[in-house]
């Protein structure tokens, strides 16, 4: 251990993530990396997630970190939920989501008291930017609370710029418009924004509701937080990191923090038990040919409906290339299934398709060396993993903030394609079979001096992800500054 970590070793960090895959992954990671430094870990979870989470705790344990989780009853059922649903993955529709915000709320009374009886006392609390309410919790404790947030600063920014936006009421939902005071052309539609941003946009009385509530609980919670922790890196985004920087006080970029996976088990292992045997998946991408396999998958929570599904199994088959494509559990309905039989798909594409239901290992996929593309929703956490694993992406956002992670790899990375969608997947449109081909084969064609160009400013990012994390890269040194604070805060109490 070095000195510096040494030095760090009476501290106690405390975690705490909201109950949704993209945000207990990356604040895992983030654990991880903390607890590299020196202080103890702990992070806030449920019982169910606890079960999903502990063979990545436990290996991270076993390899000397000091990093354990904190398991508290879920009030799920008293807020309205469905038994047994701890994770926003599993709700079994969109519409619980208020539910769900309201019964992660309803932890407040259990952390409390979970925290009056550690010991060592936390010296901080880093939660994400959904759980508002932690900032309370800090204050009674006397302890400071950093956000981390789990989107980029590009989409921090925009959204922030957007809100000063004085009347997009007045537009239509396809109309669009400039984002303002930001240093790309970023042009955006009223339907493409995250209900919550367009909400609160509108500024009129009559969306003074829940939603604009919410949002508004969460911006007054940053303000007063001790500051703000991304998951990207300086060199990704810098003209968007400084202009975010002037919004908030203490902005520390922290990622890319799936960084810290290093070795197999840890890279397979993340979110969840993979549904496919690791070894299998190996040896599959081992026999095809370097760069040559589009991996699509779309993230953790989106609903696809089944003739959405159908042609996107349809493009991966005609476009030729390799491919590994991920039906999510909730998606895979009887209807999918029966087709699949009927056209007697995986039989068909068995050569270079492999069909995963389920929970992929996705950074252990994205980091082999057989594979040359990605087609994605756009989450966060994943346009990130594509990003580390130096990949040109072809991008489907569907909701949330995933229409700015569009604008953002494919106009200021300038490593995408769009599929083409023009709005949320609430409106229905369907994207053809010949449109998922074309794009796919518009994004693996390296003939073309364009593929070329995105696939090496994709590889370019790679690197400049790595270095970020390495000791003494930008990250690394954020993480050491972040610590330094903590120490600062808690000597502050003191005098
Ligand atoms: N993920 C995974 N396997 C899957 C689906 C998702 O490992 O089959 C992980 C993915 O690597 C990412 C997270 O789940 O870390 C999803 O987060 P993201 O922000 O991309 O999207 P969301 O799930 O919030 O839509």
């Amino acid at each position: 251990m070095t000195s510096e970590a040494e030095s760090y070793r009476h501290l106690h960090f405390l975690l705490i993530p909201l109950m949704s895959q993209s945000h207990i992954i990356p604040l895992t990671d983030f654990g991880k990396l903390l607890a590299h430094r020196g202080p103890l870990v702990s992070i806030i979870t449920t019982p169910q997630n606890a079960v999903r989470y502990k063979p990545t705790v436990d290996a991270a344990a076993a390899a000397g970190l000091r990093i354990q989780m904190i398991p508290l009853q879920f009030p799920g059922q008293e807020a309205g939920l469905p038994h047994g649903c701890e994770n926003m993955d599993s709700l079994t529709s969109m519409g619980l989501a208020t539910e769900f915000f309201a019964a992660s709320e309803m932890l407040k009374t259990p952390l409390q008291k979970a925290m009056a009886e550690l010991d060592p006392k936390p010296a901080c609390i880093i939660s994400t930017n959904a759980l508002p309410w932690t900032q309370q919790i800090a204050d009674e404790f006397d302890i400071p609370r950093y956000v981390f947030e789990t989107i980029s600063c590009f989409t921090l920014l925009c959204s922030h710029n957007i809100l000063s936006v004085e009347n997009p009421n007045s537009m239509s939902d396809e109309e669009t418009f400039l984002v303002p005071d930001i240093p790309h052309v970023i042009e955006f539609t009223k339907s493409q924004l995250p209900e919550t941003t367009a909400n609160s946009a509108k500024k009129s009385p009559e969306n003074n509701d829940h939603t604009t509530s919410v949002i508004n609980q969460i911006i007054k919670a940053q303000l007063s937080a001790r500051g703000t922790l991304v998951n990207t890196f300086d060199e990704l985004e810098p003209e968007y990191v400084n202009g975010y920087r002037k919004q908030r006080q203490n902005l520390w970029c922290i990622g890319p923090v799936s960084l810290s996976n290093k070795n197999l088990t840890e890279k397979s292992n993340r979110g969840n038990k993979p549904s496919i045997n690791e070894q299998h998946c190996l040896a599959w991408l081992d026999s095809m040919e370097p760069k040559s396999v589009i991996y699509a998958c779309f993230g953790s929570l989106c609903r696809i409906s089944a003739n959405q599904i159908k042609e996107i199994g349809l493009g991966l088959e005609a476009s030729n290339s390799p491919f590994i494509w991920i039906i999510r559990g909730l998606d895979s309905s009887a209807e999918v299934e029966k087709w699949l039989e009927v056209e007697n798909f995986e039989k068909r594409v068995e050569k270079r398709g492999l069909v995963i239901r389920g929970w992929a290992p996705q950074v252990m996929i994205l980091s082999h060396r057989s594979v040359g593309g990605f087609l994605t929703h756009c989450g966060w956490n994943s346009t990130l993993e594509g990003v580390c694993a130096g990949l040109p992406m072809i991008t489907w956002p569907m909701f949330a903030e995933q229409f700015y992670n569009e604008k953002f790899i494919v106009h200021v990375l300038k490593i995408g394609v769009r599929v083409g969608v023009e709005g949320g997947c609430s409106k229905g449109l369907l994207v053809t079979w010949q449109r998922v081909k074309e794009s796919v084969e518009e994004l693996m064609n390296i003939e073309d001096g364009e593929g070329r160009e995105r696939r090496r400013r994709a590889e370019k990012l790679r690197e400049m992800a790595k270095e970020a994390l390495e000791n003494g890269g930008s990250s690394y040194l954020n993480i050491g500054f972040l610590i330094e604070d903590v120490v600062q805060q808690k000597l502050t109490q003191l005098v």
